[in-house]
């Protein structure tokens, strides 16, 4: 980097606040998932109306509200988007989405790259990561990309994850719930939910997972692509050697997303990591585990004014 770039990047950092932070990211995964989608089908349409829903629902969250016009400030796509993805502005201040918006932009790629060219993969979402405004609070950065695989079979697939790519404790415990109860594997969900939403272990219920040492689960800084070794909530949750003693939020990490996408394809893998504890295989504590989560779910909702109806978008119903 020269001496240039680095001087403005250093004043746009001085200069943005955190709205204008919100407000440029989610208009430029915005755009670029549009680009994307240049030759639509139905799968890469599905996933720009679900990453639409998950930016206005975020701005929505935002304290003060950002608003899709403010977002979108170009009238004539304002417009186009209004007409063709007219869901996500009428859902977004109702429905919870189920997973951060750079889960979707990651899928995209993956989509359209091919889950082998790992090197593509990343250095996409690299180049993509270095046009996203930094400020006091980086909204919608992810910062780490995680790959897993099943290393006994010559060429399995590979399985990603991003770190949230929310800002702010409130926003990410919305997702972090949110996924457990929608997008992630159940046994994700469980192993995440024995500690969430305060970092300690439920006398309950035991859903950690342990990773069988034939599984590659490899996480990447995003900004220079070196090797990011587990968290201390990671290694909690997925029985991986750390000597971290420091850890983030459980479900926080690129490991869950990336853990939970090998889990849903592989189910060789699943059943051999999986719980062993007798705890969560009894209906009553995943019960009670489930109601937990809800409930802070919904205190979180409540703070941010947000009237849930019980559903994800799009179309799941959430049920205990
Ligand atoms: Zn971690």
């Amino acid at each position: 980097m020269d001496v240039d770039r680095d001087a403005e990047l250093e004043r746009q950092e001085e200069f943005l606040d955190s709205e204008e932070v919100f407000r440029r990211n989610a208009c430029t995964i915005i755009e670029e998932m549009l680009e994307l989608n240049n030759d639509p089908t139905e799968h890469t349409t599905f996933l720009v109306d679900e990453v639409l829903h998950c930016i206005f629902f975020l701005g929505n969250i935002n304290k003060p509200i950002i608003t899709p016009e403010e977002i979108v400030n170009d009238e004539e796509m304002l417009n186009c988007l209004k007409r063709i993805f007219p869901r996500a502005f009428r859902l977004f201040s109702s429905q919870l989405p189920k997973r951060d918006p750079f889960s979707c932009v990651l899928d995209m790629i993956v989509h359209l790259t091919g889950e082998s060219n790992e090197d593509q993969i990343i250095e996409q979402l690299r180049n993509l990561n270095t046009q996203l405004a930094r400020g006091e609070e980086n909204h919608l950065v992810p910062s780490v990309i995680c790959v897993s695989q099943n290393t006994q079979r010559r060429g399995s697939a590979r399985h990603y994850g991003l770190s949230m790519s929310t800002s702010g404790k409130t926003p990410g415990q919305i997702m972090v719930a949110a996924s457990c109860f929608s997008a992630w594997d159940s046994d994700v969900a469980d192993a995440v939910m024995t500690y969430y939403p305060n970092k300690q272990k439920k006398p309950y219920f035991d859903g950690r997972i342990n990773l069988p040492k034939y599984v590659r689960c490899e996480a990447f800084n995003l900004y220079d692509r070196s090797p990011k070794a587990p968290c201390k909530s990671c290694g909690d949750l997925f029985g991986l050697a750390t000597t971290e003693t420091k850890g983030w939020a459980h479900g926080n990490c690129a490991e869950v997303g990336s853990v939970s996408n090998l889990f849903k394809n592989e189910e060789e893998v699943q059943v051999q990591a999986q719980s062993q504890s007798d705890t969560v295989t009894k209906p009553e504590n995943r019960k009670r585990v489930r109601e937990r989560v809800r409930n802070h779910l919904k205190m979180l909702l409540k703070e941010k004014n947000f009237s849930w109806d019980n559903k994800f978008y799009p179309d799941i119903v959430f049920n205990l």
